[in-house]
Formats: C-alpha cells, structure tokens, sequence
C-alpha cells in the first residue's frame, strides 16, 4: 500500500485564486496510469482553491460567528471542484479512481484527526480502486469546524493503512537547507533525519518562512509515518517522469525522511 500526497502547489497555481494546474493535474494522471495497478491512495492539497476562502472566513481557527457558516461550505465545495478535476483527470487517463470526502467521515478535536473509519478507504483499495481524498473543512468537536490539511490526513491513512510508503509530490525537489525559493544557494537534504528536522523547527527560519504549512509542517506531520516505519518520500512532483519514476521504484532525486 502506497499514500501519495499531492500538494496544493502541484495541483493549482498558488499565486491566482482558484486556479488549477490543469497541466500538471492531466501529466499526473498519466503518470500513476503509467506505474501500473496498485494499491494506492491519492490525497491532494488546496492550494489556491481551499486557501483562499478557508482564509476569507477564518475557519481554520474555528467557530467564531454564523457568518462563517457559508465559508465552511463554500471552502469544501471548492475542494470538491478541485477534487473533481483530480478524479476526472484520472479517469480520463484509465485509472480507477473514486472519490472520498474527507468531512463527510473525519471528525477533528482540536484540529488533530480524532475519528477516522479508514475501512472504507480500505476496501476501495482492495477491490482495484484508486480512492482520491484531498484537504478539506472538517467538524471539530471543540472548535465546531476546522480545516484538515492534506499533510495531517496523508499521515493518517498511511499509519491506519499500514502503508509501505508515503510519498509527498511538491513544487520542489525535496527538502533543502533553507527554502530554495528564496535562497538560490540553499542545498537538497537528500536524507534528512528527524533528529535533524527537529533542529531546524528551533531554529525555525532556516526551514523556511511558512511554519504551520510549508515544508516545515510537512516534515513535522510526517514523523509520525517515520516512526512507524513508514518510508517516506518528498519528491518534484512538477517534474515530468519523478511521480512515475518513485512509484516504480527508480532513483529519482528527492529527500528521504529518516528515523
Ligand atoms: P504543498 O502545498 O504542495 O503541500 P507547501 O507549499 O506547503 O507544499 O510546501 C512546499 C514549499 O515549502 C516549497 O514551495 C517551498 O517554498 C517551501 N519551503 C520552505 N522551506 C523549505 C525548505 N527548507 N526546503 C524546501 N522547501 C521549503
């Protein structure tokens, strides 16, 4: 079993509001079509169709006013436009995929996942289906809703799962010694220990600007897939051929978390 996470940056443009990267979404589909049938789970990120809205009307944050009400459901509705690009591209290409709302099986407390029933994800696995779920706005049972990301709910299947590996496509090659977006000389860690990663959260900056998001959140939500022996994988999923190349198991270049 395989998690493939991927990110808002991969599946929109970031920079205009609900904006697919319809390209990108289309090469994707082709690629996971060319690995060939297994069991895999795709979940992808909001980029600039959950972000934006889910911003707009604080939901993240939870309850604060009625008026936040249609942000929450307006946030969702634009996952689900989203996620049906991702799932009519897929289907288009060949590959089985079927789509899975998050909000409609997760409950969060806190904004930590606190009820997740993976069975059903479970038996669209195992009868050759390819289930796609993506970050969505969830309940919570303190707060009354939140937004789950992506990352905290790829983390999660995979260890309820039991997943072999846990692969994390990005707009960048993996994780660096600073964000390479803004720092051109910036190094690609290509393995990257935890015991490390937790230095770099104190040290917070060098890791980059975005610390509840950004790679930092990535790294720091996938320990818990590292610890249980999970593999984990961050690779450019921008890049033509890498989604392909680390499915089938080719060297490809990337960060690999280790314990
Ligand atoms: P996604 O939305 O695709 O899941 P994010 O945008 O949350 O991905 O995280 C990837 C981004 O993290 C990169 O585009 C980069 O700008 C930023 N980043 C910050 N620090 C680093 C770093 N040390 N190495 C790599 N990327 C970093």
């Amino acid at each position: 079993m395989e998690v493939l996470k991927l990110g808002g940056s991969v599946v929109t443009d970031k920079n205009r509001a609900m904006a697919p990267n319809t390209e990108a979404i289309h090469r994707l589909a082709e690629e996971v079509l060319a690995a060939g049938p297994r069991p895999l789970v795709i979940v992808h990120g909001g980029g600039s169709y959950g972000h934006p809205l889910a911003k707009e009307y604080d939901i993240a944050s939870g309850y604060t006013s009625s008026r936040q009400l249609l942000g929450f459901s307006r946030t969702h509705q634009a996952m689900v436009r989203l996620n049906a690009l991702v799932v009519d591209s897929l289907l288009d290409a060949g590959v089985p995929a079927a789509s899975v709302a998050p909000s409609s099986f997760i409950v969060t407390e806190d904004r930590r996942i606190a009820d997740l029933n993976a069975t059903v994800v479970k038996r669209y696995t195992d009868s050759g289906f390819v289930p796609v779920l993506y970050g969505d706005a969830v309940l919570d049972s303190e707060r009354k809703f939140t937004i789950l990301s992506g990352d905290q709910l790829a983390v999660r299947l995979a260890l309820d799962l039991e997943a072999g590996r846990l692969l994390f496509g990005v707009d960048v090659d993996g994780v660096f010694t600073a964000n390479p977006k803004l720092v051109p000389e910036a190094r690609l860690i290509e393995e990257l220990s935890l015991a490390n990663a937790r230095g770099m959260v104190k040290i917070g900056e060098s890791l980059g600007t975005d610390v509840t998001g950004g790679m930092l959140g990535k790294v720091t939500e996938a320990a818990a897939a590292v610890e249980a022996g999970i593999e984990v994988r961050i690779v450019n999923a921008l890049k033509p051929g890498v989604v392909r190349g680390v499915l089938t198991g080719e060297k490809v270049s990337g960060t690999r978390l280790r314990p």
